[in-house]
């Protein structure tokens, strides 16, 4: 039976990870792979986390289930965390799922048990694993127009001419900040007009937040996730604790569903537990509760709302000295996207010829289509990434 089975193909972020491991040279920078990392390229595990780990390493008597959905208390905070008041919480359904990943992939579920002819529009581009996901669903992705290479922002004409043609109870999936692999993002009077043509089309908005805090701000990067789920009859949401809590391996996300009729509230309750039960039964409970430690303790969410503040404004200073230098390098503004891009990524617009050759000339490793984590640099290889890119003609 097993040798039915053909190659996958391998996930490229994943291969570059290794290529960049085996890569002999003393001096290499890894721009590629998606964790946050600090100026020693260590991710560390967040103060309020560990002290929080520590605190129920005393209190935990059981590692008994917990329930299908997850733990209440972490829902609960997880929808005031993304939803704010925006929303009352008797219209929002919510399950604990393995990541953000966990989370779209019920999402999608969800979708294509309520509508099996739903086709899901994403961004082009999009983070890969949204295309990879939905067609291992056989879901149909639709892409639409959204990053502008020329100016390194969004191409709002193309996005909204291309939402035009969605049908009634499509999906719409938008990135709810710090757009994954571009950093271009849509402006709030942009957001309002998304909302109004999903609301004259029927479409229905899927928004995926994955690194809240990162961009510009805990409540800031909330705000288009709130007017979207405030605005428009239904709103799934996939919510990842991966980046904001640091909290990676332990596969914490959540998987909200936001509706205004709230009659409907306990029968999508229902199915989203039982898409739990059938995908993996109970969801993973210790990183949702270190996340519930830490958001019901007023010091330990003080703490870690520092540490996350220090993390977004030291990634927005790597941009301002990133677009400084290829200014002073190049004699132009025409990198300056840089520090008006938000989040943990930001296309750079090379050419694969161009990320291939910083590669082999300078061990400088990002993705093919030349996404760089931000986080990846520091005072040291800003200079040699900038220096990099303008001797290979960028
Ligand atoms: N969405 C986007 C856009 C992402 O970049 C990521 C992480 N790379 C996720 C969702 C999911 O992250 P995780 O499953 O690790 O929580």
């Amino acid at each position: 039976m097993l040798n039915a089975l053909t190659e996958q193909s391998p996930d490229k972020i994943l291969m570059l990870m290794q290529a960049f491991r085996e890569d002999p040279r003393p001096v290499k920078i890894d721009l590629g792979v998606g964790v946050y990392k600090n100026a020693h390229g260590q991710t560390p595990i967040m103060r309020a986390v560990k002290k929080a780990e520590k605190q129920w390493w005393e209190e935990e008597t059981t590692k008994s289930y917990v329930n299908l959905a997850g733990d209440p208390e972490f829902s609960d905070l997880m929808i005031e965390l993304v939803l704010g008041t925006s929303v009352a919480r008797g219209n929002v359904a919510a399950i604990a799922t393995p990541g953000g990943t966990g989370a779209l992939r019920q999402a999608f579920e969800l979708v294509q048990m309520a509508n099996p002819e739903a086709k899901v529009f994403v961004s082009d581009p999009t983070w890969p694993n949204h295309l990879s996901i939905l067609r291992h669903l056989g879901i149909e992705a639709v892409p639409y127009r959204y990053f502008d290479s020329a100016t390194g922002g969004v191409n709002f004409d193309g996005m909204m001419e291309d939402l035009g043609k969605v049908s009634k109870g499509d999906i719409v999936l938008l990135h709810g900040c710090c757009h994954n692999p571009t950093g271009a993002n849509l402006n709030l009077t942009e957001w309002q007009a998304v909302v109004d043509l999903l609301n004259q089309t029927g479409a229905v908005p899927m928004v995926d937040i994955a690194y809240q805090g990162f961009g510009d701000g805990l409540e800031a990067d909330a705000k288009a996730t709130r007017l979207v789920a405030s605005s428009c009859p239904e709103t799934l949401i996939a919510a990842s604790c991966s980046k904001n809590f640091g909290i990676y391996r332990e596969r914490t996300g959540i998987m909200m569903a936001v509706t205004q009729d709230s009659s409907l509230r306990s029968v999508v309750q229902g199915n989203l537990t039982h898409l739990n039960r059938q995908n993996y039964s109970f969801p993973p409970d210790h990183g949702a509760r270190l996340v519930t430690h830490v958001l019901r303790d007023a010091d330990l969410r003080a703490d870690w709302l520092a540490e996350l503040e220090d993390i977004r404004t030291g990634m927005l200073a790597l941009r301002q000295q990133l677009a400084d230098e290829l200014q002073r390098l190049s004699g132009s503004n025409r990198f300056g996207f840089i520090a008006q891009h938000r989040g943990m990524f930001s296309r750079l617009g090379l050419t694969s010829a161009q990320v291939e050759k910083i590669r082999a000339d300078h061990a400088i490793y990002m993705v093919g289509d030349s996404r760089i984590n931000i986080a990846g640099l520091n005072d040291e290889s800003v200079p040699l990434l900038a220096s990099a890119m303008i001797k290979v003609g960028a």
